[in-house]
């Protein structure tokens, strides 16, 4: 694990605060008739703008700067001609390299008006992420943050997903350690101060299973029930847990 000196963590907040730009712009553009497509080449137009780069794009052969997950989709959909429809829900994750450190972060979004099940799905994940960052503290453990997680979203009567984790993040886009959203508390390395994490829940509405595509991205629910996505960039201070780029009333926006 790679502890951040107070000035990393200034530049990692840097360029999560660009990848906020990106999800806050985004949120304005996200309805009905707009493609997948549309969106990725807006955000790499902002993120290139800023003298940054897009982090996925060519990451071990991704051809997009956005994943972008529509309704069973979990994570890593590729950015396309698919157009939006009303009630869907559509996971954009971004990344970014910036001054030699990366930001990553994902909302999920109401497309219009969308069902009271998918708007429990959301809020429920949102939530699920703001509370695993409040089960950071300085000299717990690092499955802290998971059971925080894992507890919400169970006791809504949704599911975890277990094949895909959150991780360490700086001048390398995962680092070690992996953060599971499931687990039992108090297990796993004490959270030091520099310690920077990417947590981000993957939650499905009906099972936890997943299948992949045939472009070997783009991964579904196995019983085609939705699934959401959030993700924030948190550093463990002396004071507690930092979100970097974003205060989190901004994903509630997005959520709402
Ligand atoms: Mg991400
Ligand atoms: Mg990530």
């Amino acid at each position: 694990m790679v502890l951040k000196s107070p000035g990393e963590i200034e530049l990692m907040y840097e360029a999560n605060r660009l990848v906020h730009r990106v999800l806050d712009h985004l949120d304005g553009m996200v309805r009905p008739g707009v493609t997948t497509g549309e969106l990725d080449r807006e955000a790499e137009r902002i993120i290139r703008a800023a003298g940054a780069a897009p982090a996925f794009l060519n990451y071990r052969g991704f051809p997009a700067t956005l994943c972008t997950s529509i309704n069973d989709v979990i994570v890593h959909g590729i950015p396309g001609e698919t157009e939006l429809v009303e009630g869907d829900i559509i996971g954009i994750d971004c990344g970014v390299l910036q001054n030699g450190y990366y930001g990553d972060a994902a909302r999920t979004y109401a497309v219009g008006e969308i069902s009271p099940e998918a708007r429990h799905l959301l809020e429920t994940t949102r939530r699920s992420l703001e509370l695993a960052v409040a089960a950071i503290q300085p000299g717990g453990r690092l499955s802290d943050i998971g059971s925080a997680v894992q507890r919400h979203v169970e006791t809504s009567g949704l599911s975890i997903v277990r094949d895909f984790v959150g991780h360490g993040i700086g001048a390398a886009l995962h680092e070690d350690p992996q953060v599971p959203n499931f687990g039992a508390p108090g297990k796993g390395p004490r959270l030091k101060p520099g310690l920077v994490l990417a947590i981000e829940p993957m939650v499905n509405a009906g099972s936890a299973g997943v299948k992949l595509d045939p472009d070997g991205w783009t991964a579904r629910t196995d019983d085609g029930s939705l699934s959401a996505h959030f993700e924030f960039s948190v550093a463990v201070t002396q004071e507690g847990p930092m979100i970097l780029g974003c205060e989190p009333s901004r994903t509630a926006a997005a959520a709402g």
